[in-house]
């Protein structure tokens, strides 16, 4: 069994060029030897009479002989030389050949074999100890390592890949086989000690210790994890597959999806009632691809209200799957698909660009908030984009609001920072949403440019259900106090929770009390009920629009009940 880099095939391999490549200098080599026999046998006498005339002291008896000599000395040196020049070219074929399947067997970032290598040998591997042995096959994949690149760059992400390469080289058993399948998914065969079986859940434990130790990223540390499926070959066998290690890579990545779905940096054996979620799972991806080809995606809309005065102030738009199969999907449900598979930008964009122009249908008063994935704030070019839409749909910046939520601050403050004042350069406003489930401290928050902030849900639903919710959600709210911003609570589902945050301070709040979260054209007519559509075409996306008295009349008439 081999070790990554070991190049044992490498070695093999010029063996076995090397002998096939020699039957070509092998005739060079025997007239030489035959020469040198017949020098031995008959030129030896000739050679001092040779040797005597050319210098002077003798004289030759047999010319002919004394050439055949000269004869035989030169067919010894060409034969020489020709064999010395054969050595050295099939030696340096031999190299090449090596070094060409080498290069075709190994993964050349990390010297680990690739998977077409990795497959035969581990067949022959299997099938070698069928009956003796058993094996245990652990698929590993990088938890977002799509952002590291995206983030960080192509160099960056090859350099973790190779640091990722070298600690699972150090974790690894010496009668290991290891490959890098591809992108940052490495698979490992591994024989199961029979009287150490635990010994796989412990190696399995290691690798997850030893990725998730700091890597540095030219000098910036950046953490990651992974997640392992681990499959064994005594059992699980797919009967179509095409040989057992595809059979077993099948189930291992299965057990590895479910270990990402079950929060990452963990690891799974593969059992056979993963495959149903697996499959669900690949047609949820299919059917959130085919959805945004086909504009299946849209914005919902849930009224924001003033609690103060009961005036309706906006709306948050809240993403919406009409999926012909599943029906109205939620975006708790998709949306973590779509990061995962890179199309949040684009489904964000279309729903965004969908509900500036459902909006400027409104009465101008109104602000929109749309909810930004951490994924798209890491895209330096997410403010110029969605400048081009307000442009675009010349919709006035200062009626948007973005809602980001802390995950967004976990890494990178910094880029962050900057994105943020580049969106309120333009008029955006700012809100932290979901305010007291992150770990972000205040003093963060504080150098944040942020207009506003939203207590989560879970801190106001059960405000009125005992002493220690209330004193939770008066404990998040004082933080907020602290920074000094307005808040709004999230999740108000009844009048008595209404009456508790009216009592308690000046809040802004949203929830079912109010009505759930509407289509577009559900919304429009609740607004034309509330005679606050807009009528006068928005002049410009640079003016703020001007506070029209009779709008603002409209507003405190609409104590907007769902
Ligand atoms: P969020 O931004 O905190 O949105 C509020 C969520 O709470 C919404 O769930 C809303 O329907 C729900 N909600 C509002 N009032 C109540 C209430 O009184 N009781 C209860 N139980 N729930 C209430 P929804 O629509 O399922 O959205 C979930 C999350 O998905 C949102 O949380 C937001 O983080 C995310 N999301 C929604 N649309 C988008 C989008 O376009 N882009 C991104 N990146 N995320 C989105
Ligand atoms: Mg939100
Ligand atoms: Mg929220």
């Amino acid at each position: 069994m081999r070790l990554p880099n070991d190049n044992f095939s490498v070695a093999e391999n010029a063996i076995g060029a090397q002998s096939r490549d020699s039957g070509h200098d092998t005739l060079a080599l025997g007239i030489a030897v035959a020469a040198i026999f017949l020098f031995v046998g008959t030129g030896s006498s000739a050679l001092s009479q040779v040797i005597h005339a050319i210098r002077g002291t003798g004289v030759l008896q047999n010319p002919l002989i004394a050439l055949a000599v000269l004869l035989n000395v030169a067919i010894i040196l060409f034969g020489w030389r020709r064999y010395r020049d054969m050595s050295h070219a099939v030696l340096h074929h031999c190299a090449a050949e090596a070094e060409a399947r080498s290069l075709a067997e190994t993964d050349v970032l990390t010297g680990f074999l690739n998977r077409r290598s990795f497959a035969k040998i581990a067949d022959q591997m299997i099938s070698d100890h069928k009956g003796s042995s058993r094996f245990a096959l652990v698929m590993a994949d990088l938890d977002r390592f799509k952002q590291i690149n995206d983030l960080h760059g192509h160099a960056a992400g090859d350099a973790i890949l190779q640091e990722t390469a070298s600690r699972i080289a150090l974790v690894l058993p010496a009668n290991a086989l290891v490959a890098r399948l591809g992108g940052d998914e490495f698979a490992l065969l591994i024989p199961i000690d029979v009287a150490r079986p635990e010994r796989v859940d412990q190696l399995a434990n290691a690798l997850i210790d030893a990725i998730a130790a700091p890597m540095f990223v030219k000098e910036t540390e950046v953490s990651m994890t992974v997640s392992l499926g681990i499959a064994r070959s005594d059992c699980e066998i797919e009967p179509n597959a095409q040989s057992v290690t595809q059979a077993l890579l099948y189930s291992a990545d299965v057990a590895m999806y479910h270990a990402k779905r079950h929060g990452r940096n963990c690891y799974f054996w593969f059992e056979a009632a993963m495959e149903g979620e697996l499959r669900f799972r690949r047609e949820l991806e299919a059917g959130i691809r085919r959805g945004i080809e086909q504009g299946e995606f849209v914005p919902y809309y849930e009224q924001q209200i003033d609690l103060k005065t009961g005036k309706l102030t906006g709306f948050e738009m809240l993403a919406r799957w009409k999926s012909p199969t599943y029906g109205i999907v939620n975006p708790q449900i998709f949306i973590p698909i779509a990061e995962d598979l890179g199309v949040i930008d684009v489904l964000s964009e279309q729903l965004i660009a969908k509900a500036l122009q459902d909006a400027k249908a409104w009465n101008p008063q109104l602000a929109l908030a749309v909810n930004i994935s951490p994924v798209q704030l890491r895209d330096p070019w997410f403010s110029q984009k969605l400048l081009k839409m307000l442009v675009e749909t010349n919709f006035p910046p200062q009626r948007l609001e973005i809602e980001i939520t802390e995950s967004c601050l976990l890494e990178n403050v910094s880029a962050v920072r900057a994105m943020l004042a580049s969106l309120k350069n333009q008029g955006i406003r700012i809100s932290l949403d979901d305010f007291g489930t992150g770990y972000s401290s205040l003093g963060q928050l504080r150098e944040l440019p942020f207009d506003s902030i939203k207590i989560d849900r879970s801190f106001v639903m059960n405000l009125t259900e005992g002493k220690d919710s209330a004193t939770i959600f008066k404990t998040i709210a004082a933080l907020g106090e602290g920074l000094g911003l307005p808040m709004t609570a999230e999740g108000i589902e009844s009048e008595a929770v209404l009456a508790e945050l009216q009592a308690y301070g000046d809040f802004k709040g949203q929830g079912y009390l109010y009505g759930q979260p509407e289509s577009g054209a559900a919304t429009l007519e609740r607004l034309a009920a509330l005679d606050l559509l807009q009528t006068v075409e928005p002049a410009s996306v640079a003016r703020p629009e001007p506070a029209a008295e009779e709008s603002a009349d409209r507003l405190n008439r609409s104590a907007a009940r769902g």
